[in-house]
C-alpha cells in the first residue's frame, strides 16, 4: 500500500525540535504574564460570516485564502485564518466588558489559510498575539508594541525594526480615499493587476503593494498622514511621544497600511532583515470599528499578531536555537530479569524525586545500554547486575568525568541531591 503522507503546506514538529517551540512558548507565557495579559482560547472553526464581516470580504484572506466548507448541517464553516475576529466575537458573546472595562488577552494558536505551498507558505501555521480591548488611549498602543518587542528581546533576537503609521478613522479616511483615487486614476493602468482590482473597493491597499513598479508610483501619492482629522492627528502624535518615553526606536512608514480592513489609526510592523523579502515577523494595530462590524457596541481595541514559524526562523538564523533538548539525568541499566524488576522500582522512585530518568526496555547488553545513555546525553548511568543486587548498591558511572563508584541504595537520595545541587 502507498504510504499516507502529510498534506502539502502542513508540517510536523518532531521530538528533536519541539524543545525550541516549547522555549518560545514559555517566553510568550511569562512575558504576557508580566504585562498582565491573560490567555484566551477559541474554537478552531467559526461561522464563515465572522471572518467575512470581521476581516472584510474584499481582502485576499477572505476572497481567496480561507479554508471554508459546508458542514453536514449545511452551515458555512471556516477554519480560523486569524485570531482577532474570534477574540472579539468571544468578548462580545461572553460580555467580558462587564468583568473588566479593559480586557487584556493573548493567544498562541494554529491558523489556517489556503496559501500556495509551492511558495513555501504554510496552510496551517502558528501565531501568538495579544489584544487589549476597551480603551482608545495611545499609551495602550505603545504597550502592545513594547509587549511584542519584549518577547523578541527575551528570546535574544536582535536587529528588529519597528515601523509605524496611522490609517486614520472613518472621519478622515473616507475623504482621503477620494483624494487618493484622484491621484491614482490617471496612472492606474501603470499599476499591477492586483492594484487595479483594489482601486474600487480598497484603494488604501495599493499603497501596501510590494511590487517595485507600484512602489515607485506610490512615492508621489498623497499621504494619509497629511490628511488626518484632529483626533487622529493627536492620537498619532501621542503614540510617538509615548514610544519615545518608552525608549523605543521606530520609523514612520507612510505606506504601511496592513492587509486587513478593520484597522483604524495606529498600524505597526516589526521586521527582521533575517527573513528576506517577506520580512515581517509581527504586525498589529488599532481596530476600533471591528466590534461594531460584528454586531457589538463601539469598542476601542488594539492588538498584534506574530508568526511563530517566522520567529523560529529568525532565531535559527541568529543562532538562538538549541540542537538538543535538556539532558537526561539518570539512565538505569539493569542486567538480567531480577535486576530489571528492581530497576522498575528505582525508576519510579527517581522520577518521584524529580530526576529526569529513563531505563532500558530492550534487554540490551551493558555496552548497548551505555551507547544508549550516551545518545541521550545522560549525566549518569546506574548499573545494576547480580553483584550490585547482592550488595544493595548501584555501580554509578558519572558520564562527564568517567568516574565509577558504588553508591548503596540507602545513600542514593543524598548522593543525587549533592551531585545535582547546582541544577536545582
Ligand atoms: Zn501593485
Ligand atoms: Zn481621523
Amino acid at each position: 500500500m502507498n504510504k499516507i503522507k502529510r498534506i502539502k503546506g502542513t508540517q510536523d514538529v518532531l521530538p528533536g525540535e519541539v524543545h525550541n517551540w516549547q522555549k518560545l512558548e514559555a517566553v510568550i507565557h511569562s512575558t504576557m504574564s508580566i504585562f498582565n495579559y491573560r490567555e484566551m482560547r477559541t474554537p478552531v472553526f467559526e461561522s464563515t460570516e465572522l471572518f467575512a464581516r470581521g476581516i472584510g470580504r474584499l481582502t485576499d484572506i477572505v476572497s481567496k485564502e480561507m479554508y471554508s466548507f459546508e458542514d453536514r448541517g449545511k452551515k458555512q464553516i471556516t477554519l480560523k485564518p486569524e485570531m482577532t475576529a474570534p477574540i472579539i466575537r468571544a468578548y462580545l458573546e461572553h460580555n467580558l466588558k462587564t468583568q473588566a472595562p479593559l480586557q487584556k488577552v493573548y493567544y498562541i494558536s494554529s491558523l489556517f489559510r489556503q496559501e500556495n505551498p509551492q511558495a513555501g507558505r504554510l496552510r496551517q501555521f502558528n501565531q501568538f498575539g495579544a489584544e487589549a480591548i476597551g480603551a482608545d488611549a495611545a499609551e495602550l498602543d505603545t504597550e502592545l508594541i513594547q509587549l511584542a518587542l519584549a518577547v523578541f528581546a527575551k528570546l535574544g533576537i536582535e536587529g528588529l525594526k519597528l515601523e509605524i503609521n496611522t490609517v486614520g478613522d472613518t472621519e478622515c479616511r473616507e475623504p482621503y480615499k477620494i483624494i487618493l483615487k484622484e491621484y491614482l486614476r490617471p496612472v492606474l493602468d501603470q499599476y499591477c493587476e492586483d492594484c487595479r482590482k483594489r482601486f474600487d473597493g480598497n484603494p488604501l491597499r495599493i499603497l501596501d503593494c510590494k511590487k517595485e513598479n507600484c512602489r515607485t508610483l506610490n512615492r508621489n501619492a498623497p499621504k494619509l498622514s497629511d490628511h488626518l482629522c484632529s483626533g487622529c492627528d493627536e492620537h498619532f502624535t501621542k503614540l510617538q511621544d509615548t514610544l519615545r518615553a518608552g525608549g523605543i526606536a521606530w520609523s514612520h512608514n507612510p505606506y504601511l497600511v496592513r492587509g486587513l480592513d478593520y484597522y483604524t489609526r495606529t498600524v505597526f510592523e516589526i521586521t527582521s532583515s533575517d527573513l528576506g523579502s517577506q520580512n515581517a515577523i509581527c504586525g498589529g494595530g488599532r481596530y476600533d470599528l471591528l466590534a461594531e462590524q460584528l454586531g457589538g457596541p463601539p469598542t476601542a481595541a488594539v492588538g498584534f499578531a506574530a508568526g511563530i514559524e517566522r520567529t523560529l526562523m529568525v532565531m535559527g538564523r541568529q543562532g538562538l536555537l538549541s540542537e538538543q533538548p535538556g539532558r537526561l539525568q539518570v539512565f538505569v541499566a539493569p542486567l538480567g530479569d531480577a535486576a530489571a524488576a528492581v530497576a522498575t522500582e528505582w525508576v519510579t522512585k527517581l522520577r518521584a524525586m524529580g530526576y529526569r530518568t529513563d531505563r532500558d526496555y530492550l534487554g540490551r547488553s551493558v555496552k548497548a545500554q551505555m551507547r544508549e545513555a550516551n545518545r541521550q546525553r545522560a549525566q549518569m548511568v546506574f548499573l545494576l547486575g547480580d553483584e550490585e543486587l547482592k550488595q544493595k548498591n548501584f555501580s554509578v558511572k558519572e558520564m562527564d568525568n568517567g568516574t565509577q563508584k558504588s553508591v548503596s541504595f540507602s545513600e542514593i537520595g543524598p548522593y543525587l541531591s549533592d551531585f545535582f545541587k547546582h541544577e536545582k
